[in-house]
Parts: structure tokens; C-alpha cells; sequence
């Protein structure tokens, strides 16, 4: 996420903190000492287990494994030889079921509203005790898939996605003998989410399914992001895409799994009834690694939040991770050994099939496969300046976006 007016009084969630860290190496370490640090100073003395101790040397190890970063695939820039002319892109391919939309068959009905929650045909149930407003949704540029400029754009106002987070908090022993921590780090969570407006929904981790920010309001979930569909590409998702937060760590201590079978099963129903709702296609299902970037160094993934291991297939959605990544194809975006080693070391194929495209594009153009990137880059910058202005740094362009 990130926050609009950062408050030194109110407290962040962690990865709010990790955003303000620009440099990715250091984030990704931020992320998991903090991981390890507030399970040891959450728990009680006595339930302080061995493997804290086995997980502080394991993330020492893995601190030291990502610190000779180096970029992967592609080549550094050549000097700055492009022309003015613009570039028309040529995007990858979307099959059928990346394309798909829930249609709004009459089968996901509002069942019950009352203040404090609402319930569905499906069974899903949204508690509303911490729902909040926030600055309704504007209506969005979404630009044109071949060249995407400040000049080439549609208007938009209608919800086209989900980006899914993890909220990287505090995670108590999902165990019955932890039931009360486990209710305070979901109350606190809560709290802060409300608090700083982070994201529309949050599924807590017996998999309760907490409205906070309005859907017809902006959460300061998706930072500067991009994503593309078969209409066009999205820049900075906050009015364009809704914000589902597990409360959850992406960088799991003990490799299990990161979401609870709760959780899971609660995200399908909400899943399936916003996808119903707002008719969202399954490939505008992502996570917030998916569509974040950072300006500051042009790579992908400045949030790494669901890196890896989404379960897309039990929310009923292809694997997504698969998906040529619009911010590689469409800008150009970079990605490092960091990345992969956030994504658990297993690139996603998605990566690669944007990586091709690029080679193909640059190859159509006649020109070097790095040159073409440059240009890519170039475009970005020249589209964020007439948008924002000048760009200063990544956490000031994308909230009012
Ligand atoms: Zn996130």
C-alpha cells in the first residue's frame, strides 16, 4: 500500500514501512527481520519456540544469499540514442481463460444488510464494524495497449480488478491456545487499516471478511502500479482496481502455507461475488507484486507482497502468474536477483513471456533489444511527468491518481 500523508504518530503496518525503503535489497531484509522480530517480541516468554532462533540464522543466510543483486535477462541501457518517433507496441496474446468474466447470472445475491454486516447467497459474509469512506473512486485514464501516451487514453469509471495483498503484521500461532493474540492482532490490524485507508477489504485469519474502505471509495492499496487488460493498460490502480488484503506474511517463517484454509475459502466467496458484481475478468486478478513498480530504479516489484504462491486456482482464477507482465512488455520495467529470490526463486513464466515479447517488439523495430527497453522506460517517465508532473521519488505520483 501506500499511505497518503505519512503521520509519524499513527502506526504503519510493516509493509508500508518496507515501502519507504528504497532500495530493494535492504526492503526485502526489512521485511523479513521484521517478520522474525515482532513474532519473538509478540510472544510470550515461554512460547518463544526453537525455531525463532532457526529463523533469525535462516533469514542472516538469506539476507547475506540476495545482497550481490544483479539484473537478470536483460542488458544495461545503451546510451540514450532513441528518436522521438513514437513506438507502437505489439502485445502478447490473451487466451480465453485469462480473459474470462463471472458473469452476473443471478446465482451471487445480496441475501441480508444490516449494520454490521452483510450476507450472500454464496455464504459469504462481510463484517462491517471497521468499513469506512474515503475520496470517492474519479474516473481513470486507461491507455491504449500499442502506444500508451498522455494523448491516447480512454476515460473509465468502472471497478476492472482486484489487486491481493498480504498485510506483512504481526502472526501469532494459528492455534487455539493462541485464540486471544490472535484476536488482538486482528482488532489492531484492523485499527491501522482503518486508520490509514489501506485497503477495501481485509480477511482475517479465521477468515472473517472485514469491509473497510468503501467500494465505491479509493484505498491506498496499489502505489505505483501497472496492469493491462485486452481493452488497455492501467497506471496506478487505486480508482481502476479493488484492494483484498490477507492478513497474512508473504515471507512465511516456516515455509507453510501463507494464507489459512479460512481465509482461502472466504476469499473465493468474496472473490467470486466482486468478480459478479463488477463483471472483473480473471487476468485483472493479481497480486500486488504483479503490479507493483518502482521509478526510482524502473524495476518491478517494489511491493513484493504474494511474490509467489498465490493460490489462484482454489479462488477459481488461472494462474496469473503466467501472464506476460504488462509492466516488462508495455514499459520495460526491470527485474533483479532480488525479485526472484521474493518470488521463492521461481521466476514466474509470465516474466519470461514478457521478456520475449520485448526481444520480438525490439527485433520488429530494428533495433537493440536494450534500446527498445530504453525507449519503453522513456515513455513511462514522459506519461507519468504530463500526468503528475516531475517525477521525485516512489510514493508521491500514485495516490491521488
Ligand atoms: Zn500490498
Amino acid at each position: 500500500m501506500s499511505a497518503k500523508t505519512p503521520n509519524p504518530l499513527v502506526a504503519y503496518t510493516i509493509e508500508a514501512r518496507a515501502a519507504k525503503i528504497d532500495d530493494p535489497v535492504a526492503r526485502l531484509r526489512y521485511l523479513r527481520q521484521s517478520a522474525a522480530l515482532r513474532a519473538t517480541k509478540d510472544a510470550k516468554p515461554g512460547r518463544i519456540a526453537k525455531w525463532h532462533w532457526a529463523l533469525g540464522a535462516a533469514f542472516l543466510l538469506a539476507g547475506i544469499a540476495v545482497l550481490p543483486m544483479r539484473g537478470v535477462f536483460f542488458q544495461p541501457a545503451a546510451a540514450n540514442t532513441a528518436s522521438k518517433a513514437p513506438i507502437v507496441r505489439r502485445p502478447p496474446k490473451l487466451d480465453q481463460a485469462a480473459l474470462a468474466k463471472v458473469a452476473d447470472n443471478g446465482k451471487i445475491w445480496q441475501v441480508e444488510s444490516t449494520r454490521d454486516y452483510e450476507e450472500y447467497s454464496n455464504g459469504l459474509r462481510i463484517e462491517k464494524k471497521y468499513a469506512i469512506g474515503n475520496r470517492p473512486r474519479a474516473g481513470y485514464r486507461l491507455f491504449d495497449r500499442a502506444n500508451p501516451s498522455a494523448t491516447r487514453f480512454q476515460m473509465k469509471n468502472e471497478i476492472a480488478g482486484i489487486v491481493f495483498h498480504t498485510t506483512e503484521s504481526h502472526m501469532a500461532p494459528f492455534h487455539k491456545d493462541a485464540n486471544d493474540s490472535l484476536r488482538r492482532a486482528a482488532r489492531n490490524l484492523l485499527a491501522e487499516v482503518q486508520i490509514n485507508r489501506s485497503y477495501n477489504y481485509v480477511i482475517d485469519r479465521f477468515g472473517r471478511v472485514w469491509r473497510v474502505v468503501e467500494e465505491s471509495d479509493v484505498a491506498w492499496h496499489a502505489g505505483n502500479s501497472i496492469w493491462a487488460d485486452d481493452s488497455g493498460i492501467y497506471v496506478n490502480l487505486n480508482d481502476s482496481f479493488l484492494g483484498i488484503s490477507f492478513e497474512a506474511q508473504t515471507y512465511n517463517e516456516n515455509k507453510q502455507a501463507i494464507a489459512t484454509d479460512a481465509q482461502i475459502h472466504s476469499a473465493r466467496l468474496l472473490t467470486d461475488m466482486l468478480r459478479a458484481k463488477y463483471k472483473i475478468a480473471a487476468l485483472n486478478c493479481a497480486t500486488h507484486a504483479q503490479v507493483s513498480v518502482s521509478m526510482a530504479s524502473m524495476g518491478i516489484g517494489y511491493h513484493t507482497d504474494w511474490a509467489g504462491n498465490f493460490p489462484f486456482a482454489a479462488l477459481g482464477l488461472p494462474d496469473n502468474y503466467k501472464l506476460a507482465l504488462p509492466a516488462v512488455w508495455a514499459f520495460g520495467f526491470d527485474y533483479h536477483q532480488t525479485f526472484i529470490d521474493a518470488t521463492g526463486g521461481q521466476p514466474w513464466p509470465g516474466l519470461k513471456l514478457a521478456e520475449q515479447n520485448l526481444q520480438e517488439q525490439a527485433a520488429l523495430a530494428r533495433i537493440p533489444a536494450a534500446q527498445y527497453k530504453q525507449k519503453l522506460q522513456q515513455s513511462y517517465k514522459q506519461l507519468i511527468t504530463a500526468l503528475y508532473g516531475p517525477i521525485h521519488g516512489d510514493e508521491e505520483q500514485s495516490n491521488e491518481s
